[in-house]
């Protein structure tokens, strides 16, 4: 286990030293290449010393659209006045805390011998933060924000914060593996982590390879930005998600299943442990589950870092103690998994839906669409809304209605964008007109339409049936990013391609330096010196990232240069032709 290894020599030490990698290389008898080739893949480890305090500010969506820049300014220059190189402030990828931007991770050093800790900030004012700074380069506690655990009244819950496992019971008595599947099917169970891929069917698919080794991964590795849903239900009920596990596990007859969770839920891994603790003592998992003779062990993994970790292959290449790089596929994971073995992976929702939809049947899920949706899910709403958090909402609910959900528009500014699934969807406008509109949505339109108000986009997403994001030339995913209108959208698309750039794992050329070339053209024109005659090429870049990218990233990664140029040319034109930024946000040479 190089990847905990190296998380406990960090621990102790607050960074790895030399002596220590070689003495765990002896340890272990990995060679020294291995150890390095690790910890300099994910952020989480550090190869030199760590200063006094570390200050790292989330830079993404959310902390972008609330402040984040101003703040890492303000906090630098707070680091400058203390002088001596004892703080740092440097950027960090989203840290999972946008209902509650801008969020900051402070690490320090204190005691003798030192111990080192790490603690997660959110929607603290600049004046509160910079007051931890210093407490916490004097040596002092420095107080740590606690995070709500309540059970809400979910309809994903039929417990009710109560975990009874009622249907691990069911299985062990009744075996009947064939049932769960229909169910699931009859719910139209899809993936909650932005694939939509029925349940079942990956379910079906590992249940009917060969071989007595196959496993199950839940992927906790929440990681993009605008998302934070799992977050909540792995705190507030983190039974579910056991549950979910142990029947996928019983089901397609695994022998190990795996939580792989990003390391920065300190308190979700903790109400996850808690709760896996007390099944394991109810032998709700574990050895001879019920009694019976059936076994299945279930561990938490805790991620080292990095957002490519939640594509799924990435996410096996960690637990083998890999580089995160993404595989090639096919074979997928289904076929050839974790360890070489036929595994599943499915997101925290898919899992958390099971227990509900085995106890109260598939047609009780899917009945809960509207608009020709189907089933519930959880979505997370964060940038320009007054109440950004995690909502239960049925399939083919609209946008205003979220919204209005949410608590509607921050200070009362209008609508200008939404990102549907995060940076990854790109951006659509509040009102998009005729000739952007695909010829698949146009039978959406009223008659004679010449535009269409997003407020009244229904976000059902059933592939190739009713997917209407999708047909708009969008993607429906759980993170749901607002976009007020003070807001310069160029801006805003070199902010949302940076952060592909900055997560590309670099296995790649299309997806490594075509990321880097979006970031500087955007850098270009932001900064005004972007001639007109290159933009041409942003075309070629991005259908050459889409069609030659080994995962996901490289694919989407230009979808937010996209989406400005196909719906938002007059703000882009004005920085571009006339070296303007309308909202005064971009400094132009
Ligand atoms: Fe890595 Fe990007 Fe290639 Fe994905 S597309 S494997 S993130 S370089």
């Amino acid at each position: 286990m190089i990847v905990q290894e190296l998380r406990a020599i960090q621990d102790r030490c607050g960074y790895l030293p030399e002596p220590e990698l070689r003495a765990l290389a002896r340890r272990t008898g990995e060679p020294l290449h291995r150890l390095h080739e690790v910890a300099s893949c994910f952020p989480l480890y550090r190869l030199q010393p760590p200063p006094r305090v570390a200050v790292r500010v989330c830079r993404d969506m959310a902390c972008h659209l609330r402040g984040a820049r101003a703040l890492a300014q303000d906090l630098a220059a707070l680091a400058a006045e203390i002088g001596g190189g004892q703080v740092v402030v440097e950027g960090v990828s989203c840290l999972g805390q946008c209902d509650h931007a801008p969020a900051v991770a402070l690490s320090s050093r204190h005691g003798e011998p030192p111990a080192y800790q790490e603690q997660i900030f959110r929607g603290l004012k600049v004046g509160e933060l910079r007051q931890r700074i210093r407490a916490a380069l004097d040596g002092e506690a420095v107080p740590a924000q606690h995070a709500d655990r309540t059970p809400l009244a979910w309809k994903i819950d039929p417990y009710q914060g109560q975990p009874r496992y009622d249907l691990v019971r069911r299985f062990v008595a009744d075996r009947d593996a064939d049932a769960v599947l229909a169910a699931l099917q009859a719910a139209g169970l899809q993936g909650m982590g932005g694939a939509a891929f029925p349940t079942h069917l990956k379910w079906r698919a590992v249940r009917d390879q060969p071989g007595p080794a196959k496993y199950v991964v839940c992927n906790a590795d929440e990681s993009e930005p605008g998302t934070f849903k799992d977050r909540e239900l792995l705190r507030r009920a983190p039974h579910l998600v056991i549950e979910g596990m142990v029947l996928a596990g019983l089901v397609v007859g695994a022998v190990r299943a795996y939580l792989y969770v990003r390391h920065e839920f300190e308190e979700e891994i903790e109400a996850v442990q808690a709760a896996l603790d007390a099944a394991r003592a109810e032998r709700i998992c574990g050895e001879n589950i019920l009694g019976s003779e059936l076994t299945l062990p279930v561990e938490i993994f805790v991620s080292p870092g990095g957002y490519i970790c939640g594509e799924e292959s990435a996410l096996l290449e960690a637990i083998e103690d890999r580089r995160a790089e993404p595989r090639n596929k096919p074979p997928f994971p289904v076929q050839v998994g974790l360890f070489g073995k036929p595994t599943v992976i499915n997101n925290v929702e898919t899992l958390s839906w099971v227990p509900a939809i085995l106890l109260k049947g598939g047609p009780w899920y899917r009945d809960q669409g509207v608009r020709g949706g189907k089933g519930l899910r959880f979505v997370s709403v964060c940038g320009d809304v007054h109440r950004p958090g995690v909502f239960e909402v049925p399939f083919g609910q609209t946008v205003r209605e979220l919204i209005e959900m949410a608590g509607g528009m921050r200070g009362g500014q209008p609508l200008k964008a939404i990102a549907p699934s995060g940076p990854s969807s790109g951006y659509l406008p509040a009102v998009v007109r005729l000739e952007n509109i695909p010829e698949k949505f146009r039978s959406r339109l009223r008659a004679g339409a010449a535009e269409f108000d997003v407020l009244d986009l229904p976000l059902a997403n059933e592939p190739r049936v009713n997917q209407p994001v999708a047909d708009l030339g969008s993607m429906l995913g759980a993170a749901f990013v607002v976009v007020g209108e003070r807001t310069c959208m160029v801006d805003m698309v070199r902010n949302t391609t940076e952060f592909f750039r900055n997560e590309s794992c670099g296995k790649c050329v299309p997806c490594r330096v075509g990321s880097q070339k979006l970031v500087e053209m955007l850098t270009d024109i932001v900064s005004g010196r972007f001639a007109p005659d290159r933009l041409p090429v942003v075309d070629e870049l991005a259908r050459t990232m889409r069609d030659t990218s080994i995962c996901g990233l490289g694919m989407v990664a230009a979808n937010p240069m996209a989406s400005l140029i196909t719906h938002f040319r007059e703000e882009l034109d004005q920085h571009v032709l006339h070296r303007r930024c309308p909202l005064g946000v971009c400094a132009m040479a």
